[in-house]
């Protein structure tokens, strides 16, 4: 098994008194892509934005949360305990980089792509104009476009697609070892989605990355990642290899989720929605906080909260399987 390289524990996030993360916890090893899934609103990028601290200013983090981030495979840090400039100094965009969800508006339209390059690596002390440009060069012919013709373009002369290669390029632009990728194919077209993802890949190979991709769009997550995590209303419902949530899915949510997406092949089966509305985390249910959509919910399901426990294969938060687990 692979070593860790980031181990989320008991991570709780408050946004005044809304709880919107409980006790999510989760290890991401050296080198693999591990996806975090869930409708959106479930708290995938307050998770991201926890680890990246980078919350909005109304955000507070449990007392008993810890994020261990083992650098060189060193001891690990807990990067929630790190004084902010060491962070900023030695972890962000340096260790730990993001590409934003919403991307393609994120590249400032009055400044050509070369500016982007400097002013990222102006904000980390690097001035000298020559080293930037040769790095930008490097990284926009791995992420394929024509370096010399995007670095003297405008954001509104490149494609959505070349957008979001030249947001991965300066995501990598410090050499970062583990990139977040918030839903880095929205608002895409499907071809292009498909695209990114290859590419994806290909530069998880050569700059020897570890991912953590956030997405709403299960379908997506089959081509790329090695283990998923399910969300629901600020938990983690569902963990295990891809293949266990693809081919054996075991919690409600999971189930539903994948029936919301087509199958490849299966053209009897037309896609189902799922019913009611994503949970509202100023007033979440009591017990499960699935119950209201939950065609399996049962009396317990009404009162009691499921705890996540280890089936071995898998991790699930379900009364169904505690109770196995028991008997
Ligand atoms: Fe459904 Fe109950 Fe399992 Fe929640 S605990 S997912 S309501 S069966």
């Amino acid at each position: 098994m692979r070593e860790p390289l980031l181990k989320v524990r008991n991570l709780d996030v408050y946004y005044y008194n809304i709880r919107v993360l409980h006790r999510v916890g989760f290890e991401i090893r050296r080198g693999e892509v591990y996806a975090l899934v869930g409708e959106s609103g479930c708290g995938k990028t307050t998770t991201a934005n926890a680890i990246l601290r980078i919350l909005p200013e109304i955000a507070r983090i449990g007392n008993e949360s810890s994020i261990l981030y083992y650098k060189d495979g060193r001891d690990p840090v807990d990067l929630l305990k790190l004084p902010e400039d060491e962070f900023s100094r030695d972890i962000r965009w340096k260790e730990i980089s993001m590409v934003f969800q919403g991307a393609l508006n994120a590249l400032n339209p009055t400044i050509k792509i070369k500016a982007h390059f400097l002013e990222t690596a102006k904000a980390h002390g690097i001035r000298d104009k020559k080293e930037v440009y040769k790095r930008a060069y490097e990284l926009l012919s791995a992420v394929k476009l024509e370096a010399d013709r995007v670095l003297e373009s405008y954001p509104i002369e490149l494609s959505g697609g070349m957008k979001q290669r030249v947001l991965i390029a300066l995501a990598l632009f410090l050499n970062p070892k583990f990139v977040i990728l918030d839903e880095p194919t929205t608002a895409l077209d499907v071809l292009t989605q498909r695209e990114i993802l290859f590419l994806l890949k290909e530069l998880k190979e050569k700059f020897d990355l570890t991912y953590m991709l956030i997405t709403h769009d299960i379908a997506l997550v089959a081509d790329i990642a090695d283990r998923v995590g399910i969300m629901y209303a600020g938990r983690i419902v569902e963990e295990s290899s891809v293949e266990k949530i693809f081919y054996d899915p075991k919690h409600p949510y999971t189930i539903a989720l994948l029936r919301s997406v087509p199958q490849i092949g299966d053209f009897k089966r037309l896609p189902e929605g799922i019913p009611g509305e994503p949970a509202d985390f100023r007033k979440l249910p009591p017990g499960c906080p699935f119950h209201p959509r939950c065609p399996e919910a049962t009396e317990i399901c009404r009162q009691k909260v499921p705890p996540l426990i280890d089936l071995g294969d898998r991790k699930i938060a379900c009364h169904l399987y505690a109770k196995e687990k028991v008997s």
